[in-house]
């Protein structure tokens, strides 16, 4: 094909500007090129392999079917990353606004992040577990940089931090669209601070993050054992700091237990508000169900509500997961979503102990957590810097198998059941005095499914 005109090029985008929800549109679709790539293939170059995988997700079978409905055929489409050298357009940072859009020179800039449309405060059921970090992302919202600075959210998995955090992003944008917000989670900034060095962009990627007037990182216990990374946030957070910017972090640990976090990182993490969301509450469950019903304009008995908040007591995700399970079984097998509906589908659904674990699978998960190989544990020099990964990993098997201390001996390297026996007393031992230990078996715990 031969490359676009011009108008050819507005019609593909004004049909995915009615196809794609307006944030979408907005963030990638904006500064989009479509370059011919010979006989029927387009290229659309990308900065980097993160938006490229974003764009292949959101934008492949939108754009194929607008080639279709125009030309009558779909050609084969090719996201690429922009070689050296050429101009990167720099998605997806609009740079000018399209003439089939006009507006004012002083129009707000299109956020180059997506934010979760339901994760806004007023679809946030509050509760007392969650009532200060929820107060206090508002208030940041409606005062950035004066009260809170850093706001650090702390709770476990699926207990609405994500949710939190880009309320304010919402709430922060909706009345000032022109206001700088970045939101993107920690990993996200690792993975990008690592590409800028390999690729000599760090000025770009420094400049993206540090004139921000609202700076949102999700996660930020990624940080964690991740040195470089962690110097470059601890810049990025000076610099915003003491511009007087805001920045908002949430976490899965409280700041102190985030693994060989540097202690100046930390006190920075310290200066602000500290916000902890708790499991919620057996009333704030129900609420969040009947929230979550009526968005959707489902029609729930409250017994039915009341038995899922009560069969789902910590992560939230989980609750919304159940109550979603029942109503599809309900939907499929063409029955009311009633109570006995409800049991047959949870019980099923939710075993009480969970299937049971290996010692490999453990020592295979606790490794690659501590960054470790499975055979240093099993080695028959033991040395220094993997006994304590090998140690909590001893640990954990017996906790959680029920191999006998000969039989773990065997799967570390022949240890007699001594050995065995030394690693776990020291460990329960030192559990009662080091949250930095018990955080790395929570989170360890977390991942066999344990917790
Ligand atoms: P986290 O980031 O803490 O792991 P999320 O913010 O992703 O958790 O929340 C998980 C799910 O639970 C999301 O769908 C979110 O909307 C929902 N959720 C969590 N807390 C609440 C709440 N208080 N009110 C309504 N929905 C909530
Ligand atoms: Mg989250």
């Amino acid at each position: 094909m031969s490359p676009l005109t011009h108008q050819e090029k507005e019609k593909i985008l004004s049909i995915l500007e009615s196809k794609l929800d307006p944030k979408v549109y907005d963030t990638w679709c904006r500064s989009l090129e479509i370059e011919s790539a010979g006989d029927n293939a387009f290229r659309v170059p990308t900065a980097n392999p993160f938006y490229r995988d974003w764009l292949e997700k959101l934008l492949r079978k939108p754009l194929e079917d607008a080639f279709e409905q125009i030309f009558g055929c779909a050609p084969e489409i090719i996201f690429q990353v922009s070689d050296e050298g050429t101009p990167l357009p720099a998605p997806p940072a609009p740079a000018e606004p399209a003439p089939a859009r006009p507006e004012g020179p002083d129009a707000a800039p299109a956020p180059d992040f997506l934010l979760n449309a339901a994760y806004r405060f007023d679809t946030f059921i509050e509760g007392p577990s969650n009532r200060m970090a929820f107060a206090a992302a508002v208030a940041v919202s409606e005062n950035p940089a004066t009260l809170y600075n850093p706001l650090f959210i702390h709770g476990g998995v699926g207990l609405g931090k994500t949710h939190l955090l880009q309320g304010v992003c919402h709430a922060v944008l909706a009345r000032n669209p022109a206001a700088k917000v970045q939101y993107l989670s920690c990993e996200d900034f690792v993975n990008g601070f690592i590409y800028a060095i390999q690729k000599n962009k760090l000025e770009g990627f420094r400049a993206r993050y540090r004139r921000a007037d609202v700076l949102v990182v999700d996660d930020i216990h990624f940080l964690a054992g991740k040195e470089g990374s962690q110097e470059e946030f601890f810049h990025t957070f000076n610099t915003l700091h003491l511009a007087g910017h805001q920045v908002i972090l949430s976490s899965d640990q409280p700041a102190e237990d985030i693994r060989s976090l540097k202690r100046h990182l930390l006190s920075r993490f310290k200066m602000g508000f500290d916000a902890r969301i708790m499991p919620p509450s057996y009333e704030t469950r129900l609420a969040i169900l009947r929230g979550k019903a009526d968005a959707r304009g489902w029609e729930v008995a409250q017994d039915v509500l009341g038995y899922v908040a009560s069969v789902v007591e910590t992560n939230i995700r989980e609750l919304e997961g159940a109550l979603t399970k029942v109503m599809g079984y309900a939907a499929l097998s063409k029955r009311a979503p009633d109570l006995e509906l409800a049991k047959e589908v949870l019980q099923e659904a939710i075993p009480a102990p969970g299937p049971s674990l290996s010692v490999p699978q453990i020592q295979q998960v606790t490794a690659r957590y501590f960054g470790k190989k499975v055979s240093e544990f099993q080695s028959r020099r033991w040395t220094k810097s993997t006994s304590y990964a090998r140690q909590v990993c001893v640990y954990l098997c017996r906790k959680h198998t029920g191999a006998s201390l000969d039989e773990l001996g065997s799967h570390f390297g022949g240890k007699d059941h001594t050995t065995m026996l030394y690693s776990i007393r020291k460990i329960e031992k030192l559990l009662s005095t080091e949250p930095g230990l018990r955080a790395d078996v929570q989170r360890l715990e977390q991942e066999l499914g344990r917790r």
